[in-house]
């Protein structure tokens, strides 16, 4: 989902000479395919999107796949990067690197000033890890290799299976099979009461290439609409685009998860990006992919 975002945002912007490669193409836990793709490829920017990602209940059920690969994935890309001579790499993290306690919003000074939230606690770790090898290249060999730390995606791409995707795509999948059946209800996983961020993936692809062009710093950096809601609020939202008007059925036996999860996006903010999608119009753009998929 975000790579072909910020494949579609460099398009858009007329760049030419780009690559990608799926994960068919190009295994990247494999070090010795990741160092001859570089090797013969010679990248000048990297943006590292690729990542094992997935909700609160594929995070808690595969904690060992989720710490492996990301780490794989992250110190193949990084290292060769830097072996390859790179001139810069952007590499995403993920708002899951706060503390499961942080003050709110969440500041990029307040990583790794507490414990981490249990339920996707190997996952945050692999990516704070990913966070410290840029530091630790750009502070050893001089690279220009930025983390930037976006709160929950949605979008165009996103994953709809009812098992492993975020709230988002679920509740639309769930809404809209409700409607198609004429159920009277949908259940909802956890309490309602945790609240949550959603960013576009159009948005961050945009505040991605922004920064690849204007960030040049170590230290890591939010991307965020810096505005969060209920998941109860975001379902009733999510029914109202879908047209299901049954009722919502709250499943208790369900995580919640972190309580409280919003970036302080003052940083971006002062370099001059916002991001520009309303909520209401990316969870229609995001319907309306879903259902051309059907
Ligand atoms: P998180 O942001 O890492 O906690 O990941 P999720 O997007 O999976 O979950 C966010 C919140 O939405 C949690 O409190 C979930 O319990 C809640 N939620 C409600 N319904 C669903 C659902 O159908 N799927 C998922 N993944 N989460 C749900």
């Amino acid at each position: 989902m975000v790579g072909s975002a910020i494949m579609r945002r460099l398009r858009e912007s007329g760049y030419k000479d780009l690559m990608s490669r799926t994960p068919q193409e190009l295994d990247l836990m494999r070090q010795s395919d990741v160092e001859a793709f570089f090797g013969r490829e010679r990248p000048e920017y990297v943006f590292m999107a690729a990542a094992k990602v997935g909700g609160i209940w594929a995070n808690s059920s595969s904690p060992a796949d989720f710490i492996y690969d990301n780490l794989m994935i992250e110190t193949n890309i990084i290292h060769s990067s830097h072996l390859n001579g790179v001139k810069k790499l952007l590499f995403l993290g993920s708002s899951c690197i706060y503390p499961k306690h942080c003050p709110q919003p969440m500041r990029e000074e307040y990583l790794l000033s507490d414990y981490l939230e249990s339920t996707n606690e190997p996952y945050a770790v692999a990516k704070i890890a990913g966070i410290k090898m840029c530091q630790s290249y750009n502070s050893q060999y001089g690279t220009d290799y930025i983390s930037v730390m976006p709160t929950n995606l949605y979008g165009p791409g996103d994953n709809f299976d009812l098992k492993t995707s975020h709230v988002l795509p679920a509740l639309i999948r769930k809404f809209h099979e409700a409607k198609i059946r004429g159920d009277q209800s949908v259940e909802v996983w956890g309490s309602g009461t945790p609240r949550r961020e959603f960013l576009y993936v159009d948005d961050l692809a945009d505040a991605c290439v922004f920064l690849m062009k204007r960030y040049d710093r170590s230290d890591i950096i939010n991307i965020g609409v810096g505005k969060d809601l209920t998941i109860r609020a975001l379902a009733e939202t999510i029914a109202k685009v879908v047209g299901f008007d049954g009722d919502l059925r709250f499943d208790a036996t369900k995580p919640d998860g972190t309580l409280l999860k919003l970036l302080d996006v003052s940083r971006l903010d002062a370099l001059g990006w916002r991001a520009r999608t309303s909520l209401v119009e990316g969870i229609r753009r995001t319907y309306e992919w879903y259902l051309g998929r059907q």
